[in-house]
């Protein structure tokens, strides 16, 4: 269900990570290796979100469509490099809509977000948590997704003051109190930090010394990957990792 990755580092051209690394992003849309609860391919749009130059906004490029249907997108993909990568191919949850708007990463100021998973019994488990946003969230929601409510939750708690870690763990605990059984593996960077979660499905990382890649499945076989374990909370900088659990 859905592949995810988010990179930090210097800059590097976008197809890097999804067309020419051996197991890059495209690879895993049609032959992932891990895609534990379900689902076969990752057919059902994608999205790549990056930052072009250190402290602008971010830009999107996204699609309802396969991401190796896009023949656009291999070329565009060659000529952007950037520092800060998050990018997703989704398998819709059944019942929720497949349309570009539902693709990852969902965008807002500077924040990039992607959602791995599903939130059991959407919509009538999460209504009790959206019932606390301000009508004007919910009226312009993405799409009527469990991952689009999702950020919608988080980015309420960031203007509440909180830290993206905070944040994205409280939605989890949240989730996972109101909705059992909820596969909640999040993505979410600012284009300086990336915090991720694992609850329900794969992540692994691999830094290098001055770069930091997080990702469904490891990009290729070098050694350096390591799995991040389940339940777990990580923030990465290019120079820093940190990992507990939730
Ligand atoms: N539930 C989300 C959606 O339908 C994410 C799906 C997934 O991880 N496969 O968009």
């Amino acid at each position: 269900m859905c592949r995810h990755l988010a990179y930090l580092g210097p800059p590097v051209a976008l197809s890097s990570l999804l067309f020419a690394a051996e197991h890059g992003l495209a690879h895993q849309a049609w032959a992932p290796r891990d895609m534990r609860g379900g689902g076969t391919i990752n057919a059902d749009g994608f999205g790549v979100g990056w930052f072009p130059s250190a402290g602008g906004s971010p830009l999107r490029y996204r699609s309802a469509m396969p991401i190796w249907s896009d023949a656009a997108l291999p070329a565009l993909a060659a000529a952007s490099a950037s520092g800060a990568i998050l990018a997703a191919v989704r398998s819709a949850t059944v019942g929720m809509p497949v349309v570009e708007t539902a693709a990852a990463p969902f965008v807002h100021d500077r924040w990039l977000f992607s959602h791995n998973g599903v939130v059991r019994g959407f919509p009538g488990t999460l209504a009790p948590a959206a019932a606390s946003l301000p009508i004007e969230d919910l009226l312009t929601l993405d799409a009527p997704t469990d991952s689009a409510a999702l950020f919608a939750l988080i980015r309420h708690r960031l203007r509440a003051g909180k830290t993206a870690e905070e944040a994205v763990a409280g939605v989890v605990s949240e989730m996972s109190d109101i909705a059992p059984g909820s596969r909640l593996n999040l993505l979410l960077t600012d284009g300086e930090r990336i915090v991720a979660t694992t609850v329900g499905h794969s992540l692994s990382i691999r830094t290098t010394a001055d770069a930091v890649l997080v990702a469904s499945e490891p990009l290729d076989d070098h050694p350096g990957w390591r799995p991040v374990p389940d339940r777990h909370l990580l923030t990465a900088t290019p120079s820093d990792v940190t990992m507990g659990e939730l």
